[in-house]
């Protein structure tokens, strides 16, 4: 029995999943697989696991485990169960890549999806779980897809051995018919389960013009105006990344401070002394408009207003509070809203997946009176997590993703525009507990050029990394994997065509007909070198290079090459249009100034093969060197974002790398000396063996037909000449045989990151 504070209780019962419980328990008892869809919100992630427990799906010999994409989701879900349970966290726990706080006596334990994923590495039959609910399904995350694959087969394994295990799959929206039109998939289809929505009405409201690139600084004018001029609620804002939440944090307690610690931009508010709060009622009494003017809701409309600065003249406090007021506040800048104003206090919070759990929870607690919550949000808010209390919704558009270079499998984190379900679903955030507003800050025309739905991660991606993975699992045969969404073939023969070059999967017999041996080459088994290369968090291509080089003490090198590698544009960009004279001489002198230092870095002898891959090594430790600066960075034509992202790497894959090679004892060392001449020689092997499938000759003089193959190099991939690009510093030397990183098209073909190699 489950004893739940009164509070809690009646929280309970307001939640639509709970007039459900009885048809969900029903559904999970008659089959072994349910779909449970319904609004953010609704309860399915707090309430389901209850529902569960306490019906005895979790006993000593069995828990309930619960998938989240994200870690914030599964820190904070974990912690908030407990809490509504009256449960201790020894029994209500959550495991995410680092951390976690399981114990033997676990029955719930919340985790990322990775680390379901590999908990299947290691008991494929998943025995130690009653019911496993994958949460967040239609955000179709690569590792949700995969799971969901491989519990297709778990459950009907589990049902064999006698052993049953549920699997319940929770959605935010109703589009699954990749799971349930997918026979492949499920044998039977899986019932699904509709959960009424008690969602209020959400008046959106577009930007006239849509903001070129500073965002950021609307969604600081949007919510400026939103406190200055409309009635009470919460405020959620939408951005891209921590940086930008931070910032924007500083800047909004800035202008409405509420208690003096808060300006320092520190995110330890402490709770407010009831002295300050008596205060700031006090000066609240002494102004004119004690409370933010009252509107109806209900009786709105849309004014139409002249394009983007209508409300560009001051406001007074006064003006609102006798005025109609427009709900659609409109685009553009205003003054007013920089200048610092204590009678409005605003209680603004950050929230990010890698933010400190304790200072995530902020978010859900009452904000100290007086105060107006604001918080300002990464896509985490989108459906994982649902915050009391929002009325308004400050929505930038865009989200920031991880993009896949197709020739390179390099990754890269791109900010784009949303799509217009996740626009959707961001307005919807608003109309929790009344009806609410959301301000997108982009025209209704761009909107309309939002794909619908995006398209799910595994379609966009290069797949060799998760062949890989998938293969360290032993599923050989990854064409026949039921996939919710199958990547396309062409992408699944690709990767296992590169995994078996790279060594990471066994060759297959070189007999039978060809369409045999094409079959044959889509279910090789994984190598004792691929097993170690699947540990590494990076491209297969780059963990072929780790993989080898443990020889001559070439690791530490081999790191950070690859480090800076999956890193991009390391220099700054000087080659650009200057606004006068004086600005074109500087961009010139800096542009000279990175080039003499780019051939100090390539070094001399053999490091000098080593191309443009040893300017990476030469750039990142000098700049280690010099303590990794901004100063020496812009001195010397280095984009310091990109050094400290490599310096990251570099700690990550030497943890990685120790973890293989426990006797390594490898550390990032900042003084790192240049390699030898030898180790330069063997580096070049070590690249060659990775990047294999990059390789170039330069076209010889007998087979010159054509003019446009001057200084170009044949490769196997194109039928096109290909140019040495001249950034690099081997453009002018043109060496015989090159292996390069990409291949990038701008007016011609140009390789990129290029390496001289020798042939055979
Ligand atoms: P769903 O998974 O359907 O989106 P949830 O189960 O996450 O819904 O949330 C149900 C309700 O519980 C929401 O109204 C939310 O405000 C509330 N809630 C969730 N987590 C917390 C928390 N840590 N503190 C207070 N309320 C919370
Ligand atoms: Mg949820």
């Amino acid at each position: 029995p489950v004893d739940r504070s009164p509070e809690i209780q009646e929280a309970r019962l307001k939640l639509p999943i709970l007039a459900e419980e009885q048809v969900i328990m029903e559904a999970i008892s008659e089959n072994p697989i349910v779909i449970i869809c319904g609004e953010t919100g609704s309860g399915k992630t707090t309430q389901v696991p209850q529902f569960l427990y306490e019906a005895g799906y979790a006993s000593s010999n069995g828990a309930i485990g619960i998938t989240e994409p994200r870690r914030v989701a599964a820190v904070s879900m974990s912690q908030r169960v407990a809490k509504e349970m009256n449960l201790s966290h020894r029994l209500v726990s959550y495991q995410i890549r680092y951390e976690g706080n399981v114990t033997d006596e676990t029955q719930i334990k919340f985790m990322t999806d990775g680390v379901l994923l590999k908990e299947i590495q290691k008991d494929f039959l998943l025995s130690k779980y009653k019911v496993i609910i994958i949460d967040e399904a239609h955000e179709r995350s690569m590792y949700t897809d995969i799971l969901i694959g491989l519990l297709s087969r778990i459950v009907p394994l589990r049902e064999k051995k006698g052993l049953p295990l549920k699997l319940i799959i929770m959605s935010a929206t109703l589009r699954v018919e990749d799971f349930t039109d997918n026979n492949r998939l499920f044998y039977a289809t899986p019932p699904v389960i509709q959960v009424d929505a008690r969602q209020f009405p959400v008046t959106v409201h577009f930007n006239k013009k849509t903001p070129l690139d500073d965002y950021s600084g609307e969604c600081f004018r949007k919510v400026c105006k939103i406190h200055r001029m409309l009635p009470s609620g919460g405020i959620l804002v939408f951005l891209t990344g921590q940086a930008e939440v931070h910032s924007l944090c500083r800047r909004l307690r800035k202008a409405f401070p509420f208690q003096k610690n808060n300006t320092a931009g520190g995110d330890d508010d402490k709770e407010e002394s009831v002295e300050e709060i008596r205060k700031f009622r006090k000066s609240r009494k002494r102004k004119k408009v004690m409370t933010l003017p009252k509107i109806d809701l209900d009786n709105y409309s849309v004014v139409p207003v002249d394009e983007g600065d209508e409300d560009r003249d001051a406001e007074t406090d006064d003006d609102i509070a006798g005025s109609d007021i427009d709900l659609d506040l409109g685009d553009g800048d205003s003054e007013e809203d920089e200048k610092s104003d204590s009678s409005l206090p605003l209680y603004v919070l950050p929230l990010y997946s890698l933010l400190a759990p304790e200072k995530q929870a902020k978010v859900f607690r009452a904000p100290p009176p007086g105060t107006r919550l604001c918080v300002v949000a990464t896509n985490v808010a989108e459906t994982s997590l649902t915050i009391p209390g929002i009325k308004y919704v400050v929505d930038c558009g865009k989200v920031k993703k991880r993009f896949y270079d197709k020739i390179t499998g390099v990754s890269s984190f791109r900010v784009t525009w949303i799509s217009q379900a996740s626009a959707n679903q961001r307005a919807g955030r608003a109309g929790r507990t009344e009806p609410g507003h959301c301000y997108r800050l982009y025209s209704s025309a761009v909107f309309m050029d939002f794909e619908k739905f995006s398209a799910p991660e595994i379609t966009k991606r290069p797949v060799e990394d998760l062949i890989l993975q998938m293969k360290a699992l032993n599923i050989e045969k990854v064409i026949n994997f039921p996939f919710p969404t199958p990547p396309p073939t062409e992408a699944l023969a690709a990767a296992e065509e590169l995994l078996i070059a790279l060594g990471a999967l066994k060759e297959p017999p070189m007999t039978g007909r060809l369409k045999q041996q094409l079959a044959a080459k889509l279910s090789c088994p994984i190598s004792p070198l691929g097993r170690i290369m699947a540990t590494f968090p990076v491209a297969p291509r780059y963990a072929k290079m780790l993989a080898l080089s443990r020889q001559h003490d070439c690791l530490p090198y081999t790191i950070t090459i690859v480090s800076a590698m999956t890193v991009r544009e390391l220099f700054e960009e000087f080659d650009r249009p200057a606004v006068s004279e004086e600005e074109t001489a500087k961009l010139k002198g800096k542009k000279a100034r990175l080039l003499q230092m780019q051939r100090i870095w390539a070094g001399q002898g053999p490091m000098q093969k080593l191309g443009d891959l040893m300017v990476m090594l030469g750039a990142v430790g000098a700049c280690e060197y010099a303590g990794c600066t901004r100063k020496f960075c812009e001195e010397n034509g280095l984009r310091y974002k990109a050094m400290l992202e490599i310096r990251r790497l570099r700690g990550q894959l030497t943890t990685a790398v120790n973890s293989v090679c426990t006797d390594a004892g490898l550390y990032v060392d900042p003084k790192m000396k240049p390699p030898t001449e030898a180790q330069a020689t063997y580096l070049r092997q070590i690249v060659l063996a990775g990047l294999g499938d990059h390789v170039a000759r330069r076209v010889q003089a007998e087979e010159l037909l054509d003019d446009k193959w001057k200084n170009a190099y044949k490769t196997a991939l194109l039928d096109d000449p290909v140019f040495i690009h001249p950034s690099s510093v081997l453009f002018k030397q043109l060496p015989e045989f090159v292996v390069y990183q990409e291949i990038v098209e701008t007016t011609k073909l140009y390789m990129k990151g290029v390496s001289a190699v020798e042939p055979e």
